[in-house]
């Protein structure tokens, strides 16, 4: 078996996508990381925002799926994750952002109530938070995306670092 340290991280972030961690991957993890969201942050799901990024997650679910799914199951295994997702993300990061951008681009969407396309610093470590990136990985990637050390981020480089994270950890 050939293991990288590559595989080693990509496997770590099976558990930030396994939402419910019960061991796979599948529709729900998606839907609860939005609904977790939209608690976290006061929206109803019945809004546009709501909805926008329940869309979201369901087309972040369908792309993950077929990047990952093998067998076609509706579950992606952390077998199933590290060795589909981990060839496919090493040759087409772009394509993992763009299956996650609508997803990205509603939960930061949520996350900016005055719609200015910029959050605090802070909201930014929440939304990573509620997604289960850890404490410390969430503030030091907020803070770090703060380049002008303002204390806001724009979505625009807000976007290409989560998929970033969630591809090539670290
Ligand atoms: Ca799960
Ligand atoms: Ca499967």
């Amino acid at each position: 078996m050939v293991s990288t340290e590559y595989e080693r991280r990509i496997a770590a972030r099976f558990a930030t996508f396994d939402q419910d961690g019960n061991g796979y991957i599948d529709r729900e993890d998606f839907s609860a990381a939005a609904k977790a969201l939209l608690a976290e942050f006061a929206v109803t799901a019945r809004s546009d925002k709501g909805q926008a990024l329940y869309a979201g997650a369901e087309a972040f679910w369908q792309g993950m799926a077929g990047i990952a799914d093998r067998d076609g199951d509706q579950r992606i295994t952390r077998a199933e994750f590290v060795t589909g997702a981990v060839k496919r993300l090493r040759d087409n990061p772009d394509g993992f952002a763009e299956i996650a951008r609508p997803f990205l681009h509603a939960a930061l969407a949520v996350a900016d109530p005055d719609g200015d396309g910029r959050l605090t610093v802070s909201d930014t470590a929440r939304v990573l938070r509620v997604l289960r990136v850890p404490e410390s990985v969430a503030e030091a990637a907020a803070d770090a995306l703060d380049a002008d050390g303002d204390g806001s981020v724009a979505e625009q480089d807000i976007v290409p670092a989560f998929a970033r994270y969630f591809t090539v950890p670290e």
